[in-house]
């Protein structure tokens, strides 16, 4: 189509792409300092016991705010990120900041909250154990309390040294989960050989619960999977109380998503700590139970 509309139309597209090279090129420049002077922020979203509508953790969600262009999406720098290898400094630095704030609710406030911290390709990286003791050893947090989502994709990507770095994990009492469960690979086989404890529920399939009838199946389908495997299970992306009332029917463990928040910064989360724990009985552990 290019070549009969002539030579103008040739140069017009060229020169978009150029314009998109520079300006990914560019982002990039701008994300890598970013990073080196620490601008990135780690926000929290509340995860939910669904009996008792407590909330029991916090997953860790990185935010950039561009001195221009506001808040850029996770789902474009974290690709891009991986692209360009700024990924492994990234994770390395949620790591430690998940394990700092969760040091401070657990020292200064006395809240023993879990905090799921996402590691894109960093599980395929030889220094992520040395990193992890090392932020252990550091913050001195128990951690149990630490969870890493990682996706099926990540996990088929590398299968030996994968699975040493997940036993390896495990050994460390660090709890494991898989993210956006359903929508990687379809190979089930990996779910009896990994040290799992909790698989996650794609927001895709929760969307259009209860109305949709494959979904709802699919839906059941993986919580049936996750406790007869012993794990838990936790939905993502619950918006409305019809969602709510499906999963609780159907025995979900847990649920993050709009309905209960979104993702705030590490102050206005204790907020909601407090406030959950006032509509709830006074007790202050809070662990999920499963495992
Ligand atoms: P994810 O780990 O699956 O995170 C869930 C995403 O769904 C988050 O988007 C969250 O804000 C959003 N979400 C939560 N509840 C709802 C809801 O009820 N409705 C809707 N529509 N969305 C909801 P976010 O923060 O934009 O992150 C997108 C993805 O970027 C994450 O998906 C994760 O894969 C990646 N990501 C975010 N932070 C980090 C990080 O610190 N490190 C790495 N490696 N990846 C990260
Ligand atoms: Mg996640
Ligand atoms: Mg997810
Ligand atoms: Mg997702």
């Amino acid at each position: 189509r290019a070549k009969s509309l002539g030579n103008n139309q040739y140069c017009f597209y060229t020169s978009q792409l150029t314009t998109e090279i520079e300006r990914r090129f560019s982002l990039e420049n701008e994300l890598r300092h970013a990073i080196e002077q620490e601008k990135l922020q780690l926000y929290y979203q509340p995860k939910v016991d669904l009996m008792t509508g407590r909330i029991i953790g916090a997953e860790a969600l990185l935010r950039w705010e561009h001195p221009q262009q506001g808040f850029i999406s996770p789902e474009i720098f974290i690709p891009l990120a991986i692209e360009t290898g700024l990924i492994n400094s990234i994770d390395r630095w949620v790591l430690f900041q998940a394990c700092q704030q969760m040091q401070r609710w657990q020292v200064e406030q006395g809240y023993h909250v879990s905090i799921a911290v996402n590691l894109s390709n960093f599980i395929n990286h030889d220094s992520l154990l040395v990193v992890l003791k090392r932020c252990l050893k550091q913050t001195q947090i128990d951690p149990v309390y630490l969870e890493l989502e990682i996706t099926e994709g990540f996990v088929m990507q590398n299968t030996e040294s994968v699975m040493e770095n997940l036993n390896a994990i495990k050994q460390l009492g660090v709890r494991l989960s898989i993210d956006d469960f359903g929508t990687g690979y379809s190979s089930l086989s990996y779910l009896k050989r990994l040290p799992l404890d909790t698989l996650k529920i794609d927001r895709s399939f929760i969307r259009d619960i209860p109305d949709d009838t494959d979904d709802t199946a699919i839906v059941q389908t993986i919580i049936n999977l996750a406790h007869n495997l012993n794990l838990s299970v936790i939905a993502e992306g619950i918006e409305n109380q019809a969602q709510l009332a499906f999963l609780q029917q159907h025995d979900c463990d847990e649920g993050q998503g709009y309905l209960f928040s979104k993702a705030v910064p590490a102050d206005e989360f204790v907020q909601l700590l407090q406030d959950s724990y006032l509509l709830c009985e006074p007790q202050k552990t809070l662990m999920s139970t499963k495992n």
